[in-house]
């Protein structure tokens, strides 16, 4: 059966509200019919859950700790801008400053996007994923929901959240 949620094909057997889902998406699933709902049907790349499967061992209770850790190891297969992995662990790089820099250059509302991502060498698209990137502020989201990450924040939430208003203010997507 392939995991509605991820299109794993598992053996597992299981199945919540009628889905069948692979043991690690089970794991994760929400009790409540309702978010479920929601939760099935944001699609996750089964690929991206890869790393997440290898420390799942169904025989065993999973434990919340063990979750977060595998969480991590998806997300940090590749280090967001401003961060590289050293000994698997994200920590700031060099070039660390230039995501406040970015943050604080967006709030100036005389500056385009396209100003920013140029003068960065970013794509549009890339600069806005970096200015919704949770990782900045030392937390992770992953299947929408945002965990405390282990790793060094470089910039304020305080920062951050004047961002996320201004986003929404401008109507950037
Ligand atoms: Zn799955």
């Amino acid at each position: 059966m392939d995991c509605e949620k991820c299109g794993h094909n598992s053996d597992s057997g299981r199945e919540k509200f009628g889905s069948p889902l692979c043991t690690v998406c089970f794991h994760l699933a929400p009790e409540e019919k309702d978010s479920f709902s929601e939760y099935v049907g944001e699609k996750v790349d089964g690929s991206l859950l890869g790393t997440f499967r290898k420390h799942f061992n169904p025989g065993e209770k999973q434990k919340k700790g063990m979750i977060k850790k595998a969480i991590r190891g998806v997300t940090m297969s590749r280090a967001p801008f401003g961060y590289k992995i050293e000994k698997g662990e994200l920590v700031p790089a060099e070039n660390s400053r230039e995501i406040e820099e970015i943050f604080e250059e967006f709030l100036d509302n005389k500056v385009s996007l396209r100003k920013i991502a140029e003068k960065h060498k970013l794509s549009v698209n890339g600069l806005k994923k970096i200015l919704r990137n949770f990782t900045y502020i030392g937390k992770i989201k992953f299947n929408n929901e945002i965990y405390e990450g282990n790793h060094q924040e470089i910039i304020s939430s305080t920062l951050f959240n004047h961002v996320q208003n201004q986003l929404e203010a401008r109507k950037i997507k």
